[in-house]
């Protein structure tokens, strides 16, 4: 990991703009393809995916790479502190931390921007779809992306998490954007009932706030949700 920042270090800041810019177009179209995948939707692709839905996918992604820049180049003038070295014990508590607390903090912003008429018309644009498929988790106005970005870097900014939490933590962050954006439920239907999803999110948890607005807010689990009352 100390040779990959090494390396980052000698690069300026154009170069380094369009590595996170590829960076980000990989991971929308690595996404969007699973996500197409898991629904058996690959064929009807071309059908399915609108223009309006590429732009907006386009947006994402450059919006999402000025956030990787701006977190980088925090990291690299010390404002943003990453363990490089830890112990499997402390990856996990940091993991842990990282999935509740970007959970609770996503859960107010998203719940907030619901109750604000002046800012629920940018979040209006993802609320287009009831029956949303991979894409959809890409259609957010540039406002909600900055806004969601920023929750991102104050967190980072507030606390020093292993580096290894971060990438497990940003892998999981894209896999349940997926999974909360497809057109079959991802949890096969044996383990419904299952305690764990209680209190995990699922497809249907996600698809559920796209169909019912107040209701489901959470990104990850079910806890904030059932605590404030919010669970559909
Ligand atoms: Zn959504
Ligand atoms: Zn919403």
């Amino acid at each position: 990991m100390q040779a990959f920042f090494a390396y980052l270090e000698r690069l300026d800041l154009v170069f380094l703009f369009l590595l996170f810019l590829l960076e980000n177009a990989a991971i929308a179209l690595v996404a969007v393809l699973l996500g197409f995948a898991l629904d058996g939707l690959l064929p009807e692709m071309k059908r399915l995916i609108s223009l309006k839905e590429i732009y907006w996918t386009c947006s994402t992604i450059f919006f999402n790479t000025l956030v990787t820049l701006t977190g980088y180049l925090l990291f690299k003038y010390g404002f943003i502190v990453f363990h490089l070295e830890s112990s499997l014990l402390s990856i996990v508590i940091d993991f842990v931390v990282l999935i509740f607390a970007m959970d609770l903090l996503m859960y107010v912003f998203h719940r907030v921007i619901h109750q604000l008429s002046f800012v629920y018309r940018y979040h209006d644009l993802h609320h287009a779809y009831d029956t949303p498929t991979a894409i959809s988790l890409f259609v957010l106005h540039p406002i909600e992306v900055l806004g969601f970005g920023s929750l991102w870097l104050l967190l980072l900014f507030a606390v020093d998490f292993s580096i290894y939490a971060v990438v497990i933590y940003l892998v999981l962050n894209v896999a349940m954007g997926i999974i909360g954006h497809l057109r079959k439920e991802f949890v096969p239907a044996a383990l419904k009932h299952h305690e764990c999803l209680q209190w995990l999110a699922n497809t249907g948890f996600h698809v559920g706030h796209h169909q019912h607005e107040q209701h489901n807010f959470g990104f990850y689990t079910k806890v904030w949700d059932r605590l404030f009352g919010t669970l559909k």
